[in-house]
């Protein structure tokens, strides 16, 4: 169909702005947070599952593909359209009218197009809190397509394992209602799951309903120095073993990748006075009890004086710190690394007491084969996961940036995957960024499943970026 006919027809669909084609508009949903740039047929913006349903059934009638986008902060370019300016994207942003929090279910309803903040704000009112938290402020439905996991998953999981419910529109516009909120429901093939982590290619999630936790009346932090990564994991289990559950957090940034935040993000204070350790680690405990009855900055202290009586406990600085600032420093990371000069971010995942001799062997592999390239490394080491981000200098790099992600993409994911047992994809999912991999080192039979599934859920593949079968 010409593409002004597809344009009319999506007008008749949709209310006044709902449509858009201007290309200076089109410009934010057609690049991603850091990879993914194509170029939209339109924009779409529905604000009611009907709607959605409808645009649906159309595009699957004329074989017009469609990729979902909630807030467009996903790392592996599965948000945007690809170069052909023949894919439509639906933006879930105006999909946002339900916000609905039942205290006594202790749960959250929101259609597909709420943003985190948002959900988080409602909640507090409550008493509650969102399971799931990080340095982003993605779309509901978005954290659903991606399994969003964070940085207090060492204590709540992911969206998988928090998730009650959802509502779907399939690519011929068929709703698929499983909203219903049960804690327990043993009646076979849990479909909801269908959803999660599949990047929007079984269908679009309209609406969530998540099961949320009890806000924390009280949260301490400190930074930690350690010198080595051996002693990080030394750290964590002594954590963990004296604190269990009061642990929410223990995040780790090397050394390459903490100094860059206090020279792009002045405001905020170096704990380390710029002598930073191999690495520090920020730890969380947080308690529904408040500090009256329970004091968790001792806790945390004797904890800490414990390890520090350690011969080889390796802890070279102890900066307790309000959570606040010592967050702000923990989410300036990415954001700083990018003013750096080129990136390239790998999210890998291997057990956790694999993490020390992972990092050493891709720090060695890159300084062998790209002695120009900064590995700088943080991440959520509480749950085995850190993200690897390589930066150079381009006027230095003998070779072109897409060469450069050609030639370290497959060492790196070789060495956390088939050496140490990991992930190529710890959390930001899978997307264009990735799916060779995704094709490389997913077992056949799991793909063949996928292909099944996408033949009777999206028979014309109208829907999303990425290949699952
Ligand atoms: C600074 C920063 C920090 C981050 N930190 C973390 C972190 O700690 N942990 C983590 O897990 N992630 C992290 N992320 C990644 C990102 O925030 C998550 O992947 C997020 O869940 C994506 O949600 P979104 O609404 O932005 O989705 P988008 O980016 O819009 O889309 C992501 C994928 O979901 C699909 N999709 C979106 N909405 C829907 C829908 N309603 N129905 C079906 N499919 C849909 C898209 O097609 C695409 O495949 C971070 C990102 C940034 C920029």
């Amino acid at each position: 169909m010409p593409r002004e006919d597809v344009l009319a027809s999506l007008r008749a669909l949709l209310d006044g702005d709902a449509v858009v084609v201007e290309r200076h508009e089109l410009e934010r949903y057609e690049k991603g947070w850091r990879y993914g740039r194509g170029k939209a047929l339109a924009v779409v913006r529905p604000s009611s599952t009907e709607e959605v349903a409808r645009l649906l059934r159309l595009a699957s009638s004329i074989g017009l593909r469609v990729v979902a986008q909630g807030a467009n902060t996903g790392l592996v370019g599965a948000s945007t359209p690809d170069g052909s300016g023949e894919m439509l994207v639906l933006s879930l942003e105006r999909l946002s009218r339900t916000l609905e929090v039942d205290p006594v279910e202790r749960t959250v309803t929101a259609d597909g197009g709420v943003l985190l903040s948002r959900i988080d704000a409602a909640l507090a009112e409550h008493g509650l809190l969102f399971p799931i938290d990080l340095g982003a402020d993605p779309s509901i439905g978005g954290m659903v397509a991606t399994n969003t996991g964070g940085t207090r998953l060492l204590r709540y999981g992911d969206v998988r394992q928090n998730l009650l419910g959802l509502e779907a529109v399939l690519a011929d516009g068929t709703v698929l209602d499983l909203t219903r909120p049960l804690r327990k429901n043993n009646t076979g093939f849990d479909a909801r799951q269908l959803f999660v982590g599949t990047s929007g290619v079984f269908g679009v999630v309209t609406k969530v309903v998540m099961r949320v936790v009890p806000r924390p009346a009280q949260r301490v932090t400190a930074f930690v120095g350690l010198s080595s990564g051996a002693a990080v994991l030394g750290l964590l289990v002594h954590l963990e073993t004296r604190l269990g559950e009061l642990l929410t957090a223990f995040e780790a940034i090397g050394a390459a990748a903490l100094a860059p935040v206090f020279r792009h993000q002045p405001r905020l204070r170096d704990p380390f006075g710029g002598r930073h350790p191999a690495y520090a680690v920020l730890v969380e405990l947080s308690s529904t009890l408040g500090a009256d009855r329970l004091a968790l900055d001792d806790l945390l202290e004797s904890a800490l004086a414990e390890r520090l009586d350690v011969a080889d406990g390796g802890i070279t600085d102890v900066f307790p710190g309000k959570p606040s600032e010592l967050w702000a420093i923990r989410h300036g990371v990415s954001e700083s690394l990018r003013q750096e000069g080129e990136t390239l971010a790998f999210d890998v995942s291997v057990p956790r007491s694999s993490l020390a001799a992972f990092v050493d062997a891709a720090r060695e592999a890159v300084a062998a084969g790209w002695p120009f390239v900064r590995f700088c490394d943080y991440g959520h080491w509480g749950d085995g996961g850190v993200h690897v981000n390589l930066v150079w200098n381009p006027a230095e790099a003998p070779r072109p940036a897409a060469d450069l992600k050609a030639e370290l993409q497959p060492r790196l994911y070789d060495l956390a995957v088939v050496r140490f047992g990991g992930s190529y994809s710890a959390e930001h999912g899978v997307g264009p960024h990735n799916q060779a991999f995704y094709d490389l080192y997913t077992p056949e039979l799991v793909r063949e499943v996928c292909r099944l599934l996408k033949g009777r859920l999206d028979p014309a593949g109208i829907l999303g970026t990425v290949r699952l079968g």
